[in-house]
């Protein structure tokens, strides 16, 4: 279990608690959430990438998404989706392993937005970065400590752990805590065998969704239905504030989301239900003539296999 904290010491910060209604099984109501896809005029889909569309490994470096997943995703944008990759790791790691063009990408808890035209933003001012580069520089003796990582990601910088004996994670921890008294307007994140660094606490990932949010509403009317997958605290943030469909993977309890899978794997099956739906959608509004706005509204996805590893 991994937490948000707005403390140094690592206290949970969470505007609310867990939802107090048990989630359900996405795929065991499915014909329920089907009727509100059916209802929708257009569907947006949130998701984040490790331990979402992929397994957690050992070695983050060595995650990569399945052919299968990919071409998921793009026949979803293809068929009028709006498709967006949320993931802590920089906006150019998970393209680069997500390998679509066409698609937004959200990265580094929502420092970093990538438009589906290319464009890229960063949400951090000038000064935060240099709080975040002393910092770094305070940890960056860590580097050389067997079973730890540093992770510099100019917004923010990450310590993982996850290969390290306790001894080291100890030293990890408390070089963090030394850091974090030099420089009090730091934010620690918590994740899954990772502490982060942070300039600042009004950043995330739904900031940074809300954010996309407007920019699509902006260009489509009508009722959009928006659906967030996730398995981490960062994404418990997006869970509390989102409506529509928001989706905890690998996990039942302790979690806002209204819906659980068990797994990456059954976030794939989910994807190929709502793919079907999209295709379903399109091909009605071609059949029929429709109003055009199927056709306006789909965006030009590619599969860009020379950013793939
Ligand atoms: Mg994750």
């Amino acid at each position: 279990m991994v937490k948000i904290t707005k403390s140094r010491k690592g206290g949970p910060a969470r505007s609310s608690g867990p939802t107090a209604d048990k989630p359900q099984h996405l795929l065991r109501v499915w014909e329920a959430v089907a009727q509100r896809v059916r209802q929708a005029d257009r569907i947006v889909l949130f998701t984040d990438f490790d331990g979402t569309l992929t397994p957690i490994r050992r070695m983050p470096g060595a995650v990569c998404l399945s052919a299968a997943v990919r071409e998921l995703l793009a026949k979803m944008a293809r068929n009028g989706i709006t498709v967006g990759v949320v993931s802590g790791r920089r906006v150019r790691d998970v393209r680069a392993r997500v390998g679509l063009s066409g698609i937004w990408y959200i990265g580094v808890h929502g420092y970093e937005i990538y438009y589906p035209d290319n464009r890229t933003e960063l949400f951090a001012h000038a000064d935060h970065r240099r709080q975040i580069q002393l910092a770094t520089r305070q940890l960056i003796q860590l580097r050389k400590v067997p079973g730890l990582s540093l992770d510099d990601k100019e917004a923010t910088v990450a310590v993982h752990y996850r290969r390290a004996s306790s001894q080291n994670r100890h030293l990890a921890w408390t070089t963090i805590q030394s850091v974090l008294a030099k420089y009090p307007n730091l934010h620690l994140l918590s994740g899954k065998k990772v502490w982060e660094l942070l300039p600042d606490s009004r950043t995330s990932k739904w900031t940074a969704i809300q954010f996309v949010l407007r920019s699509e509403r902006s260009r489509y009317r009508g009722h959009s239905l928006v659906f967030y997958l996730g398995d981490d605290t960062t994404d418990e943030r997006v869970f509390e504030k989102m409506r529509g469909i928001t989706v905890a993977v690998g996990k039942h309890q302790r979690t806002a989301a209204r819906f659980f899978l068990y797994s990456p794997a059954e976030v794939r099956r989910f994807l190929q239900k709502l793919g079907d739906f999209a295709t379903a959608k399109s091909l009605g509004r071609s059949a029929t003539g429709g109003n055009g706005e199927g056709r306006l509204s789909r965006m030009k996805v590619t599969l860009d296999s020379a950013r793939m590893k």
